[in-house]
């Protein structure tokens, strides 16, 4: 089996608070910090290996709020995005739908490979987003959707960048 080595580019992006550092750290160590509150970009490296292919995966943890044309460079930068909003906040509900608008916007005519994901669905009594409505706006934009809890568990997060990882991988090679 011949190894090909990829290199691939995923931008982590959402409202403030949802919980894009938790999910990442998750992710890369699947351990929760529940205070991970940093006021600059992080930009994680780790190597994946999926279905025998071999991939140094490069992941930026956003931390300012996206300003159209800064959303328009992590656009150019990226080429798979996590878009997390928090089912206890409708209004980081509407941002996602912006942020899902503007990624689309910066690469037309090109699809986007992206997952939406809903997060803190442990706060189901403070729940303002249904899992419908979550679902009909991947719908809309074609893209992934998963509800997950980064305080709760490691798992639908690692299936949810894994399926990520592999859409990105394969639009690559298809281009
Ligand atoms: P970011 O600003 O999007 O990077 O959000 P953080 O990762 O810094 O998380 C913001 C706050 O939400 C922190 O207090 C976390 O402890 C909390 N948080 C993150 N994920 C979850 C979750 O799944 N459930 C709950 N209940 N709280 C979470
Ligand atoms: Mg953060």
């Amino acid at each position: 089996h011949q190894q090909h080595h990829t290199k691939l580019r995923v931008v982590v992006l959402g409202a403030p608070s949802v919980g894009k550092s938790a999910l990442t750290v998750r992710y890369l160590t699947r351990r929760y910090i529940s205070e991970y509150r940093r006021a600059v970009n992080l930009l994680y490296r780790h190597t994946i290996c999926l279905d025998d292919v071999t991939s140094h995966v490069e992941i930026l943890d956003v931390s300012q709020r996206g300003k159209e044309r800064i959303l328009t460079s992590h656009a150019r930068w990226g080429e798979g995005f996590v878009v997390v909003y928090s089912v206890d906040d409708a209004s980081t509900f509407v941002e996602a739908r912006v942020i899902l608008d503007a990624l689309q916007r910066a690469k037309a005519p090109l699809y986007v490979p992206a997952v939406l994901l809903a997060n803190k669905r442990d706060l189901d009594a403070g729940r303002q987003v249904s899992v419908e409505e979550g679902q009909a706006l991947s719908l809309q934009h074609g893209c992934q959707f998963h509800e997950v809890s980064a305080a709760e568990s490691h798992v639908g997060i690692t299936i949810a960048f894994q399926s990520l990882l592999r859409e990105t991988r394969s639009l690559r090679q298809a281009r």
